[in-house]
């Protein structure tokens, strides 16, 4: 058995209120297991995104959390509304960014299984392709940044 108290957790991003790996924390060996406290406006992905290695199960600990649904390159992304004590499940494929869009905080838990997902699409406005691209990551000291594979620009860095 493992226990693990959330607060003790580092943030390993300072992009939202918190955002807490729990992973190695409990030493989850199929589960990717992570914890977001979000304050009005922030979302704990970098962009809308697809994993599809991956199913991605969100449970809504507190407030409420607005999930946009679908590829915003072929569709307007479908709002839906997840409120404390409810849970919604993407499968592989399925694109989608969380939000918190309400005026208080919101907590989530995000279950990733499997574990380890290196097939995802991350989508991120390109100034350089004036359209949403898939991003790569690259890290540079402390800082991870997103980077347009299509043209190179730098589209984002998170402390
Ligand atoms: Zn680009």
């Amino acid at each position: 058995m493992r226990t693990v108290a959330i607060d003790a957790v580092p943030n390993y991003g300072d992009y939202c209120a918190a955002a807490k790996v729990l992973t190695s924390a409990l030493d989850t060996e199929h589960l990717a297991l992570n914890y977001f406290e979000l304050a009005p406006g922030e979302t704990p992905s970098r962009g809308p995104h697809a994993h599809f290695d991956q199913s991605e199960t969100f449970v809504v600990l507190v407030g409420a959390v607005t999930f946009e649904v679908g590829d915003p390159r072929e569709t307007e992304p479908e709002s839906v509304v997840v409120t404390e004590g409810e849970a919604v499940r993407f499968e592989p494929g399925e694109y989608q960014q969380a939000w918190n869009r309400g005026d208080e905080s919101a907590t989530l838990l995000a279950l990733g299984v499997p574990r380890d997902s290196e097939d995802v699409d991350l989508l991120r406005a390109c100034p350089g392709c004036d359209a949403l691209t898939t991003q790569q990551f690259e890290q540079e000291g402390d800082v991870l940044l997103t980077v347009c594979v299509d043209c190179g620009t730098e589209t984002g860095r998170f402390e």
